[in-house]
C-alpha cells in the first residue's frame, strides 16, 4: 500500500489507488463517525472507485461453476476447460496463449478385488491411474500385508499382491518390482473415499508398472481381521500419450516488463470429480485477478499461467520451466494458488522465500483479519519447479472442510461459496498488487537452504526424478506422491 504515493504512471495511479484507498462502509462507525473497534471482519464491502469491486467473489464463483467439470490432463475435458478460461479471457480483453505438452493419461479406469481364500467376498475398488493392467480374468496371488508400505515390509514378496495402508514411495515401488510383486491394493483412510490419482510417469518409466487398486478403509480392516490368504485383483485402463496444455496471459510491465511475476493455478483435476476445491477456485481466483490487473496495468509484468497436468505429477509446470530455461532468471517470485473456496476451511500460506516474507504475510493475515496460516514449507504442487529453478514462491490455499475430499468426487461446489472465494481472493490479490508495484522489489532471489533440500526431496521421492544419489541404497520413508 506504501508503494502507491510512488507509483509513476499516471493511469495506473488512479486506477490502483481506487483498489487500494478502501472508503470505510457507514457499517463499520458509529453515528458519529467512529471507528466501531467491535466490528465484524466485513469481507463483503469493499469496492472500487467505478462502484465495482477489485475482487468480486460472486463473479469468480460464477466462472468456476462454468469449470467445474472433471479435467484429467490429457482429456477433452481438459482441452473445453482451457477454452473456456480462453474465452473468459477474451471478454476480459487479454489473450490467452495455449503451450501444449505430452503427458501419459487414461480413460475408463476400473478395478475390483475379490478374496478367494480362506473365505469368499467380493470387494469394491478403484484403479490407481497409469498403474497399468492386469490381464483381464484378473491377477491370482497371495496377500502379502506390508504395513504402510515401508521397505523394511518388503520382504519374500515374489508373485505376491500387496496389501498397505499408504501410497508405495518411490524405493518402496522400485524394490515391488524388483523383488517380483504382482501389484498393490491400498487402504484408503477412515472415512476416505475413492481417490482418483495416478502413479508418477517416472516411476513407471523407470521401473515398470504396477497394477494398483485403492479399497476402502472397513474393506482393509475386514480383509486382515478376517484372515484373507488369497485375492484375485483386476485392473483395467486406457493409457495413452496425448497433449495436455498451460494457459498463459501477460499483462506487461510499465515501468520494468522484464521483471516477472507469476501467477499460477493448476486448472486439471483428477477424473470423475468436479475438482471445485482443487483447482477450479484457484483457477476462478486468478481470473479475477487477471481482470484487475487489465484495468490497472502494474509497474512489472504479471503473468497468469493456469497450469495443465499437474495431477498427474506437476507435468504443466515442468514443462513451462522446461521451455523458458533463459527466462527463469527474470521471474521474481511466484504466487500460487492450490485449493479456495471452502465455506468451512482455513487459510494458509506455504513460503517458499526468504523469511521476511513470511514474516510479512503473517502480519498482513492478522492485519486483515482472515485467519492466514503461514509458514515456511514447501508445497504439493506447481511451485516445486519453479523453486528448483530458484523462484521464490508462496503458495495460498484454504484447506479444511469440504477440502478434505481432495482428489475424490466430493470436491464439488456444494461445500463453496462466493463469500469464502472472496476472502483469500482478495488478500492475495492485495498481496500480489503490493508487490508488483512495489518501488523496490522486496525479495531477493533466493530460497532457504532447508526449502531447497526439501524441493530436491519432493522431486525425487515423490515425483521419481533421478537423483544424484539415485545408485545409493536408500531408506524410503514411504513417502507420499499425492499432489494438491
Ligand atoms: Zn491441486
Amino acid at each position: 500500500m506504501a508503494a502507491e504515493q510512488t507509483r509513476k504512471n499516471q493511469a495506473r495511479e488512479s486506477a490502483s489507488s481506487t483498489f487500494e484507498s478502501k472508503k470505510e462502509p457507514d457499517s463499520k462507525r458509529d453515528s458519529n463517525g467512529k471507528r466501531n473497534p467491535d466490528r465484524e471482519v466485513d469481507f463483503d464491502s469493499e469496492a472500487d472507485l467505478d462502484g465495482k469491486k477489485a475482487f468480486d467473489g460472486e463473479r469468480a464463483f460464477t466462472f468456476l461453476k462454468k469449470i467445474s467439470f472433471p479435467r484429467l490432463g490429457g482429456s477433452r475435458d481438459e482441452e473445453r476447460a482451457a477454452n473456456l478460461i480462453l474465452g473468459e479471457l477474451a471478454a476480459i480483453g487479454l489473450k490467452g496463449e495455449i503451450e501444449e505438452f505430452d503427458v501419459w493419461t487414461y480413460a475408463n479406469a476400473q478395478a475390483s478385488v475379490e478374496v478367494l481364500e480362506p473365505y469368499r467376498a467380493a470387494v469394491q475398488a478403484s484403479a490407481v491411474g497409469l498403474s497399468g493392467n492386469t490381464p483381464v480374468e484378473g491377477l491370482i496371488g497371495e496377500v502379502k500385508y506390508v504395513e504402510s508400505g515401508s521397505p523394511d515390509f518388503l520382504q519374500c514378496i515374489e508373485g505376491k499382491i500387496l496389501l498397505s495402508s499408504g501410497h508405495l514411495g518411490l524405493e518402496s515401488f522400485k524394490k515391488a518390482r524388483e523383488k517380483g510383486a504382482l501389484g498393490a491394493i491400498i487402504i484408503l483412510p477412515p472415512a476416505r473415499d475413492f481417490m482418483h490419482i495416478s502413479t508418477p510417469p517416472d516411476y513407471f518409466e523407470r521401473f515398470g508398472k504396477l497394477p494398483s487398486a485403492f479399497i476402502r478403509y472397513e474393506d482393509g480392516l475386514a480383509l486382515l481381521k478376517n484372515g484373507a490368504t488369497k485375492v484375485k485383483l483386476t485392473v483395467t485402463q486406457e493409457e495413452s500419450r496425448a497433449k495436455s496444455r498451460n494457459i498463459i496471459a501477460e499483462i506487461r510491465g510499465t515501468e520494468a516488463p522484464d521483471e516477472i511475476i507469476l501467477v499460477g493455478a493448476h486448472f486439471d483435476s483428477v477424473p470423475l470429480t468436479q475438482g471445485a476445491h482443487d483447482n477450479g477456485a484457484g483457477s476462478a481466483t486468478i481470473m479475477e485477478m487477471a481482470r484487475y490487473f487489465a484495468a490497472h496495468p502494474p509497474k512489472r509484468t504479471v503473468r497468469f499461467v493456469w497450469f495443465g497436468s499437474e495431477e498427474l505429477g506437476l507435468i504443466g509446470s515442468q514443462a513451462y520451466v522446461e521451455k523458458r530455461k533463459d527466462e527463469m532468471k527474470d521471474h521474481k517470485f511466484m504466487v500460487n494458488i492450490d485449493v479456495a473456496g471452502g465455506i468451512i476451511g482455513t487459510n494458509s500460506a506455504s513460503v517458499m522465500a526468504p523469511d521476511k516474507i513470511m514474516h510479512y504475510l503473517d502480519v498482513m493475515g492478522k492485519v486483515k483479519g482472515i485467519g492466514l496460516n503461514v509458514r515456511q514449507s514447501i508445497y504439493s504442487g506447481d511451485c516445486i519447479p519453479l523453486g528448483d529453478k530458484e523462484v521464490p514462491s508462496v503458495t495460498f490455499a484454504r484447506g479444511g472442510g469440504g477440502a478434505f475430499h481432495l482428489h475424490s468426487p466430493g470436491d464439488s461446489l456444494e461445500h463453496i461459496d462466493a463469500k469464502h472465494l472472496e476472502m483469500l481472493g482478495r488478500f492475495i490479490l492485495e498481496f500480489t498488487d503490493e508487490m508488483v508495484n512495489s518501488a523496490v522489489f522486496p525479495v531477493e532471489k533466493e530460497i532457504p537452504a532447508s526449502i531447497k533440500k526439501s524441493v530436491k526431496e519432493y522431486l525425487e521421492k515423490s515425483l521419481g526424478k533421478p537423483g544424484k544419489e539415485d545408485q545409493e541404497e536408500k531408506k524410503d520413508d514411504g513417502g507420499c506422491y499425492l499432489t494438491a
